[in-house]
């Protein structure tokens, strides 16, 4: 079959397929707005206008119920996660539901009370939004949409500061993809490929999958915490669709440095390791839900990962490379020796998991 011409799953997979098509089609419409300081065609997290940062994000997750969460601690996370990494604090959200025919009220209550807890778990309330029904078809339930906006706060200035105390040329206001620069050392949050081989389990009913569970959560009080206690985040990102390789790619592309990162110094659970290899998946291309990726100023990135592994999200946080003129693109440093170019995916090798 041709499938050229028509939107095809790799197009909401979060790798170069979708990438072209935000560029060549949404953003060719959307881009030359005036107002916004961070705007759409920057493909940042978020979008910046005056001191408010603004996220819309839809989830459109299968099955609608995964081991370690659902879509509406999705929606919610989702949302407040690609605000809170630009340093901001999310405040307030709307919701906007579409509910497939066939689904049973005891599930869209499910949804809303973990929507609820997952609120309370970042501070955050909903306070607008909208309800619409759908004819049985392939929604698999429902899809939501959680928009929101977000603030500057104490902790992002406190951290700018840090970073302008060892690099006097940092003018940017926010964390932002393009802020990276050589030197930087990359740390990552915790282990990687959870979310998303937990979804291919829950989609294929693989047993495989039997311990492996999904990392969603809201992660904006662990990020105002680094950005106040420690500080010296240049660049953060949460390496969703299209995993770590994705986000690495991203950063490299829009500071326009190279990326090494070091094959023995990402943690990666033993189990989402076996799955990867059986399933032939690359866990640097699989979507996580509950991690951060950040640079961080190398003067400072010892005592940062020492106050990371302090906490519940990032006990097993890891320095796992860092910035460098050296090369452009991304290159990992493998276990067997030698060196491997990480390229952008073409789409995240799990489909719908967000
Ligand atoms: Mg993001």
């Amino acid at each position: 079959m041709n499938a050229e011409g028509v939107i095809t799953m790799l197009h909401g997979a979060g790798g170069t397929v979708m990438h072209d098509l935000v560029k060549n089609y949404i953003v060719k419409y959307f881009s030359g707005f005036s107002g916004a300081e961070i705007p759409l065609e920057a493909l940042d997290d978020a979008a910046v206008i005056g001191d408010i940062v603004l996220k819309s994000d839809s989830h459109a997750v299968k099955p609608i119920f995964f081991p370690g969460g659902d879509i509406g601690r999705l929606a919610v996370s989702g949302t407040v996660n690609d605000i809170a990494v630009l340093g901001a604090e999310p405040y307030a959200l709307a919701c906007g539901f579409i509910l497939e025919e066939g689904l049973t009220l005891s599930d869209f209550e499910r949804i809303l009370a973990s929507m609820r807890q997952t609120c309370q778990e970042a501070g955050v309330g909903i306070i607008t939004g909208d309800t619409k029904v759908v004819e049985k078809g392939s929604l698999g339930g429902c899809v939501i949409n959680v928009s929101g906006i977000g603030k500057r706060t104490e902790a992002l200035e406190k951290n700018l500061n840090v970073v302008k105390r060892f690099r006097s040329d940092f003018k940017a206001r926010w964390i932002l993809d393009s802020n990276l620069k050589p030197g930087d050392k990359i740390v990552l949050s915790g282990t990687i490929g959870d979310h998303g081989l937990a979804v291919l389990s829950a989609q294929e009913g693989l047993s495989f999958g039997s311990g492996i569970k999904s990392d969603v959560k809201p992660l904006n009080r662990l990020i105002q915490r680094l950005l106040g206690e420690v500080g010296g985040i240049t660049a953060m990102k949460d390496p969703t669709r299209g995993g770590l390789a994705d986000a690495l790619n991203e950063f490299s592309e829009k500071s326009n440095v190279g990326i090494l990162i070091y094959e023995d110094k990402i943690p990666m659970r033993n189990d989402v390791r076996a799955a990867c290899e059986m399933l032939g998946l690359d866990p640097l291309e699989v979507g996580n839900e509950g991690k951060i990726v950040m640079g961080v100023v190398k003067e400072k990135a010892e005592e940062f990962l020492e106050l990371l592994r302090t906490t519940d999200e990032g006990k097993e946080a890891e320095i796992i490379g860092e910035a460098t003129k050296e090369f452009t693109g991304v290159a990992m440093q493998t276990v067997v020796g030698g060196k491997r170019i990480i390229p952008r995916p073409v789409g995240d090798p799990v489909p719908r998991i967000c």
